[in-house]
């Protein structure tokens, strides 16, 4: 069941992929799930997405915003929505539309299809605008009951997280109910910033990363080290204090065991090599 911010953060993806739709009508869409304060939609943009192009498709999905647009809610056979979607160049839905048909329901993921299903023989589709989607529900009603967003960053994604697929631009949003609630979110951002862990590394001199030892392996200088300590002890005693009691378990072990693990077949390459 989503909570009334989800159905808004949701909308707001809809929104979003509706300006898309109107600024680059070549795209083709991925899915658009809430994540905690928004939302994201994966896009194949079939072309190089910029900030600037961020800006430009947060000023048009504003102007839709204030349109007034409704979410038009459509059921039909599983079929025709292959058809309406392989008509519209949307490759990435009809895919899910096929596995969805091929497949059922538990091997496409909820959140690809950001819910669909009302039985595996009918979809639902949502319209605003232009703007054709497949999808469960449930929406607002028009665009005009979403509170407030911004769009705020870009990322590349796999399409369906696979490495071997497309990449896609990743176009994250923030989305709340009351601009108060976005200005305080956008607060807490800056003063995270202000206790960046690389930030705070380099003024106080606790630590710096070598390329030569590589990327996210930290060599602590003396007051990162005591740092370190007092953490470590005060971990120790609390844990101490409430009962646990300590383990400790050798770092290497018989090549069965990594078997067992799964670890040998999967990360075999990049273990050290049985002694
Ligand atoms: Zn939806």
């Amino acid at each position: 069941m989503k909570t009334d911010i989800e159905i808004m953060r949701h909308s707001c993806a809809h929104l979003v992929a509706a300006a898309v739709a109107e600024l680059y009508p070549k795209a083709k869409f991925g899915v658009g799930p809430t994540v905690e304060n928004g939302f994201y939609y994966d896009i194949d943009f079939g072309t190089l997405i910029t900030e600037g192009d961020l800006q430009k498709i947060e000023d048009k999905a504003k102007e839709l915003h204030k349109q007034n647009l409704e979410f038009i809610r459509q059921e039909v056979k599983i079929d025709e929505a292959i058809d309406i979607f392989k008509k519209l160049g949307q490759d990435y839905k009809v895919e899910l539309l096929n596995d969805l048909k091929t497949k059922g329901t538990t091997k496409v993921k909820d959140e690809e299809l950001a819910g669909v299903i009302e039985s595996v023989d009918n979809v639902t589709l949502y319209q605003t605008g232009k703007f054709i989607d497949l999808c469960r529900g449930p929406h607002l009603k028009t665009t005009k009951d979403i509170g407030v967003f911004k769009l705020n960053k870009l990322a590349g994604a796999y399409w369906r997280g696979k490495s071997e697929n497309p990449q896609l631009t990743r176009i994250y949003g923030l989305c709340f109910a009351k601009q108060k609630e976005m200005d305080a979110y956008l607060a807490l951002l800056v003063e995270a910033e202000k206790r960046d862990h690389r930030k705070l590394g380099k003024e106080l001199d606790l630590y710096h990363i070598d390329d030569m030892v590589g990327l996210g392996l930290p060599l602590w200088h003396p007051k990162g080290a005591i740092l370190w300590r007092l953490i470590e002890d005060f971990w120790y005693k609390y844990h101490l204090a409430n009962g646990y009691e300590l383990v400790r378990t050798p770092h290497i072990g018989n090549k069965a065991l990594w078997e067992t693990s799964g670890h040998w077949g999967f990360y075999n390459d990049s273990m050290y090599p049985p002694l």
